[in-house]
């Protein structure tokens, strides 16, 4: 049984979440933005971020002019810089064209935007018929129709699903509302461990809930374990407390976000002949510190050793020197850890 699109919208519109960007719900440069931040990253952590973002970058022409320095400040801690990379790209597409395209074949031209980031600013801002499929709309869809098949092979079969959904006249009517409905009963209701069927408006009809199977659904493919990546990072402080950090190269992974100087990743671990001195800055004394700073990427896990040094007085070094709170600003969240580490081992101050 199709489930009913008007008793999603009724249900929406009694507890559809207080979101800053639903304030502006047809500017596709606050939803584009929103969209590109949420992905793989809590709301409660994008919020002060999208606002913060917005207040430095307050449309897309300021975006598209600021420098990538200014954009990968203000994106540091988010994560992915890959993506902050694809966002400015992008900002400087839509300025050049005079404006976001209106249509999701439009948007997918855009550089960075996939398939499910054109469906969502496509649906939200334009209007446009059609569902993008998230993390929620897989879960609510596999559990309605109790898919059994794993993803991420599924897929195809639940977005065919979901589009059938917003055939409906009141999903058409309003398909923004609906797509961010779908979202809310994923995020609120049919979360991933224990839906709440019981005060769900969809609960008549549902197959996984009256099966009992809902709460094993999404089923997922077994993960290949992902290699693990070892690093040696130097951290050198001078008589001021502060430290010298370089910028990493503009491509590959954080790429050009600044960093504590360090060994390239590698699967095989450094040993310590193999450890390249600190180039610029040979003679200093290296302090090695007890454990390891971890960081998970999508595709292998880092875990990055640190060795720490006084910088002599007016020592001449390739990089920036920034005090704690301001490197603490400007670095990715794999190299605050590093920070955390040498707080931890007392290195730094806390
Ligand atoms: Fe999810 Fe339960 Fe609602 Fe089905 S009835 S969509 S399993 S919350």
């Amino acid at each position: 049984m199709l489930p009913a699109a008007s008793l999603l919208l009724d249900w929406y519109d009694r507890h559809r979440r207080a979101l800053p960007w639903r304030e502006a719900t047809h500017d596709p440069y606050r939803i584009w933005l929103s969209e590109v931040m949420l992905q793989q990253t809590t709301v409660a952590a994008v919020e002060p971020r999208w606002r913060r973002f917005l207040a430095r970058f307050p449309d897309i022409a300021a975006l598209a002019k600021a420098p990538w320095a200014d954009v990968a400040e203000e994106w540091a801690g988010l994560g992915y810089y890959a993506r902050a990379r694809n966002l400015h790209a992008c900002a400087q597409a839509v300025a050049a064209r005079g404006g976001f395209p209106d249509t999701e074949a439009g948007l997918r031209e855009l550089p960075g935007i996939g398939a499910y980031t054109a469906a969502a600013v496509a649906a939200i801002a334009f209007g446009r018929q059609v569902v993008p499929l998230d993390g929620n709309v897989e879960r609510v869809t596999a559990r309605l129709a109790a898919i059994e098949e794993p993803l991420p092979g599924a897929r195809p079969i639940l977005a065919a699903l979901a589009q059938q959904w917003m055939e409906q006249p009141a999903a058409r009517a309003r398909p923004g509302d609906f797509v961010q409905a779908l979202f809310d009963l994923g995020a609120t209701v049919c979360t991933p461990r224990n839906p709440a069927c019981a005060i769900c408006p969809w609960r008549q009809g549902c197959e996984g809930s009256r099966t009992g199977l809902a709460p094993t659904l999404p089923r997922k493919a077994a993960k290949k374990a992902r290699p693990l990546k070892r690093g040696v990072h130097f951290l050198l402080l001078d008589g001021e407390g502060r430290i010298l950090l370089r910028r990493r190269p503009p491509k590959g992974l954080l790429g050009g976000m600044l960093e504590l100087p360090g060994t390239p990743w590698r699967e095989t671990p450094w040993t310590e002949p193999e450890i390249p001195p600190f180039a610029p800055l040979p003679g200093l004394d290296w302090r090695a510190l007890e454990g390891e700073a971890k960081h998970g990427f999508t595709h292998f896990e880092l875990h990055m050793a640190l060795r720490v040094a006084s910088a002599p007085p007016g020592m001449a070094a390739e990089g920036e020197w920034l005090g704690l709170d301001a490197a603490r600003a400007a670095l990715p969240g794999t190299m605050q850890k590093l920070l955390d580490l040498a707080v931890a081992e007392k290195a730094l101050p806390a």
